[in-house]
């Protein structure tokens, strides 16, 4: 009686039919990869549990990466082997995770992610009454430790595309779901029915986001059709899971065409929820874009990024806005100023998730910014001197690039850092002319304070 009740609550969403699950084995002549392309730390795991007897791939994301010709940014391997069995067979190893088990295999500074094979039990699987203890009440898979066969391990996946196995034994491809096919004609698709997919893990809609984005593929009609209804099963995620997927995103090396993308499905108010508000002011959108392409520039040149500046350049238009506000209901502007930013901090500690420890560096870039303009006395070379400077100078940067502040400003600055001590002098303003020539720099109103305000907050900073 009880379990007919429960099977009937579970089959609401249950998929009109399972994925279609037909082994076909890819030919090196016919796919491409060959051994010596695989990683060495991945192919010394892989060969190790195959010679102790275990049948063990490489899986995921590196198959469908270097299909495509990409870079793999890390290896997975799928064994039968237990996690117990991984530990004991590589000294270097440890296991973690607990809602999902799995084994770190380190050679040198590398490290391999090696899984077993899991069974996939969704909240509507017929029969299948313990899974209903792994779900919550939004159909949210809250463990995946029940160990499976290889074609199991295929179908739980997210992608047809990121369900291939290589064996780089006889570098042979093993494809149970079509994936190789979607990865020739670049379409994501989700695997199963993807309503049920995507509750069993809202993360997979961001990932569908990413991947595309970052594969240059088509979200298949039907994985794509219920990510906009779905986006509030965003929010019951845990906060932590959420902003490691954030940072993902927006690390990329697509954050553009991702956060693009993300507000045309509507997929963006449980990830930033002020991003829409943002977005529809002029000032504010130029400047996220321009933020945004300039971290996917330097994820290209593979130079460093840090979460801390990307997240003051995601908000700086919210605090202008807050910091405005403030000063307009009376705050003088430093007090002003750092209202705003708690404000605007606090909300995102709230909905975004933004961990605390982000908050120093990215008050302190905000709290810079109004120095860039004393261009007089001593005030240039204390803050040339400040250990944050850099990360400080290069988003005034973005500031005057997206129009916000004059462009004079960042020139004068480039031309002071690169300046011998002689010409750095000679290029310092002297307190009046300072004060004349920031009165004449066109500030746009709408976002900024204004001068004499900004003047205060130079000099009340310094302090
Ligand atoms: P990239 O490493 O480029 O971000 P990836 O697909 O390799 O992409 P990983 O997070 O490394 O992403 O995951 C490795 C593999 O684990 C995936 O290819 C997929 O098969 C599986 N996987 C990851 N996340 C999920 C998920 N949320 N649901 C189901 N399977 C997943
Ligand atoms: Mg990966």
């Amino acid at each position: 009686m009880i379990r007919k009740f429960l099977r009937h609550i579970f089959s609401r969403d249950k998929p009109a039919s399972d994925p279609i699950v037909k082994l076909d084995i890819i030919p090196r002549k016919k796919h491409g990869i060959t051994r010596n392309q695989i990683n060495p730390c991945a192919l010394k795991v892989t060969t190790g549990l195959q010679q102790a007897g275990y049948s063990a791939f490489i899986v995921g994301g590196a198959v469908r990466d270097l299909m495509l010709g990409l870079k793999p940014k890390d290896y997975d391997v799928a064994t039968n082997a237990t996690p117990e069995d991984v530990r004991a067979l590589f000294r270097r190893s440890r296991i973690i995770g607990r809602r999902f088990r799995l084994v770190h295999v380190m050679c040198g500074s590398e490290t391999v992610e090696v899984s077993t094979f899991r069974g996939h039990s969704p909240a509507g699987s017929d029969d299948d009454l313990t899974a209903i203890k792994d779900t919550d009440k939004h159909g949210r898979l809250l463990r995946d430790n029940i160990f499976g066969s290889q074609e199991e391990d295929a179908v739980r996946r997210d992608f047809t595309i990121n369900a291939l196995f290589y064996n780089p034994a006889n570098e042979e491809i093993l494809d149970f779901l079509g994936g190789y096919k979607d990865i020739k004609a670049k379409t994501l698709r989700v695997i199963g029915e993807p309503i049920i997919r995507y509750r069993e893990d809202p993360v997979r809609m961001l990932r569908a986001v990413r991947l595309a984005a970052k594969l240059d593929m088509q979200i298949e009609a039907a994985t794509a059709a219920p990510i906009g209804d779905l986006a509030p099963l965003l929010e019951n995620l845990p906060p932590a899971r959420l902003f490691d997927e954030m940072l993902k995103l927006l690390f990329s090396g697509h954050a553009l065409a991702c956060v693009v993308d993300l507000r045309a499905r509507g997929l963006h108010h449980g990830l930033l929820p002020m991003l829409d508000v943002i977005l529809e002011q002029p000032l504010g959108e130029r400047f996220i874009t321009i933020a945004l392409r300039d971290t996917d520039k330097r994820i290209k040149q593979e130079k460093p990024v840090s979460p801390g500046f990307l997240f003051a350049s995601l908000l700086w238009h919210e605090v202008l806005a807050a910091w405005k506000r403030y000063q307009a209901a009376g705050e003088r502007p430093l007090p002003a100023l750092f209202q705003a930013m708690d404000e605007i901090l606090a909300t995102q500690h709230k909905k975004l998730a933004i961990p605390r420890r982000y908050d120093a560096v990215i008050k302190e870039i905000w709290v810079m910014q109004p120095r860039f303009e004393a261009q007089v006395g001593r005030k240039p070379f204390r803050l040339l001197a400040h250990p944050r400077f850099r990360a400080a100078y290069d988003f005034m940067l973005l500031r005057c690039e997206s129009g916000e502040i004059d462009h004079t400003i960042g020139e004068w600055w480039d031309k002071f850092q690169n300046a011998d001590a002689e010409k750095r002098e000679s290029m310092l303003l002297k307190d009046s002319a300072s004060r004349k020539r920031s009165r004449g720099r066109s500030h746009r109103k709408s976002a900024n304070p204004d001068k004499a305000n900004l003047k205060n907050v130079t000099q009340d900073t310094e302090n």
